[in-house]
C-alpha cells in the first residue's frame, strides 16, 4: 500500500489557511517528501507519521514555492539527531542550489546524498520497495514530473512449492519476489509465484503545461496530482504563458490517461475556496476532487 498526504497546496505564496506546495508520500515504511515549500515543517508535524523515515526530498523544480522550507528543515533533521543518509533529487540546478543554502544550513550530522536528474533522460530512485520516476515537464524553468510505482508479486502458489519440497521458511523471502541458493540448491520466486498482478501507480505533476509524455508516463494511474493554478477557462491563455494549467485542463489529462482519481493542486492564491471551481473539473473528470492541506489517503492493491 501507499499513503499520500497533501501536505501543502498552495502555488506561489502561502495564505493564512494554506501551505506551500509539498507531497508526503509512505511506502513500505520509508518516506520521500515531493517539493518542500514554506511550512512543510508545520504540515509535516500536523501529519504526524514522525521525520525518522525520511529517506529523500524531490523537487519539481527550485522556485521559491517547492524549496523555501528546505533550509529549516534541514536544520530540524540535524536537531532531530538523524543519523541515516537523505538523498535530494531533482532537475538540473539542484548543486548550485545546496551550495546556495550551505550558508543557512549549520554542517548536518547526516550525509546527504544529492542527484541532479538528467535533462532530457528519465531517473529513477528506489524508496523501500517502490520506484520513483521522473520526466522532464515543460515549466519556465527546468522542472520535472513524477511517478511512483508499487509492483505486486504473483500469487504465492502451495501446491506448487510443496510439490518442488521447498522449505516453508524460506516460502515469505520468495514472495517477496528474492531468489535463494539453499543446500547447493538456487530458488527463484518465479519457481512458486503465479502471474504478476496489478500494482499502484501515484502521479504528481505541478508547474508545467498538459504534455504528451506526461500524459503516456500518469497512464492509468490509481491517484493522480496535478496542478490547476487556475480556475476559470477565461484565465487558459495566463496558464500557457506561465506554463501552468486550468482546472479542466487537469481534468482533461486525468480522463485522457485513465486515471481513477485526480485532486487538484497548487492553486493561485486568487483562488480562495477551490471548491467554488471544481464542477469545471467534475464536468470533464468525474472523480475530481480539491487537494485541501493535510488530505491523506491510502493507496491499496485492488
Ligand atoms: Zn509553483
Ligand atoms: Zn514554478
Amino acid at each position: 500500500m501507499i499513503d499520500v498526504c497533501l501536505l501543502g497546496c498552495g502555488g506561489m505564496m502561502p495564505l493564512p489557511d494554506r501551505r506551500l506546495t509539498a507531497l508526503l508520500i509512505r511506502v513500505s515504511g520509508k518516506m520521500v517528501l515531493l517539493d518542500c515549500g514554506e511550512g512543510t515543517q508545520v504540515g509535516l508535524q500536523l501529519a504526524g507519521w514522525g521525520l525518522s523515515s525520511l529517506e529523500a526530498v524531490c523537487f519539481t523544480h527550485y522556485h521559491a514555492d517547492h524549496i523555501a522550507g528546505l533550509p529549516g528543515l534541514l536544520a530540524t533533521l540535524g536537531n532531530s539527531g538523524k543519523k541515516t543518509p537523505l538523498c535530494l533529487y531533482g532537475p538540473p540546478g539542484l548543486f548550485s542550489v545546496m551550495r546556495g543554502l550551505s550558508v543557512l544550513v549549520p554542517p548536518l550530522p547526516f550525509e546527504t546524498y544529492l542527484v541532479e536528474g538528467p535533462d532530457s533522460r528519465k531517473g529513477t530512485i528506489r524508496i523501500g520497495e517502490a520506484k520513483l520516476s521522473s520526466i522532464p515537464a515543460d515549466h519556465t524553468a527546468p522542472c520535472f514530473s513524477y511517478r511512483l510505482q508499487l509492483d505486486r508479486a504473483g500469487k504465492f502458489d502451495e501446491k506448487r512449492a510443496l510439490k518442488q519440497e521447498i522449505p516453508q521458511c524460506l516460502w515469505k523471502r520468495l514472495q517477496k519476489g528474492e531468489s535463494i541458493q539453499w543446500n547447493g540448491r538456487r530458488i527463484e520466486s518465479q519457481m512458486v509465484l503465479g502471474p504478476r498482478r496489478k500494482g499502484l501507480k501515484l502521479c504528481y505533476c505541478t508547474d508545467t503545461r498538459p504534455t504528451e509524455e506526461f500524459l503516456r508516463f500518469c497512464r492509468a494511474s490509481d491517484l493522480l496530482i496535478c496542478e490547476g493554478m487556475y480556475g476559470q477557462e477565461e484565465k487558459r491563455p495566463d496558464a500557457i504563458r506561465k506554463k501552468h494549467m486550468t482546472f479542466s485542463e487537469a481534468a482533461a489529462l486525468a480522463r485522457d490517461s485513465g486515471s481513477k482519481e485526480l485532486w487538484l493542486t497548487h492553486y493561485s492564491p486568487s483562488i480562495k475556496d477551490p471548491f467554488v471551481f471544481l464542477d469545471l473539473a467534475r464536468d470533464i473528470f468525474p472523480n475530481a476532487q480539491a487537494g485541501e492541506d493535510l488530505k491523506k489517503k491510502t493507496l491499496f492493491f485492488a
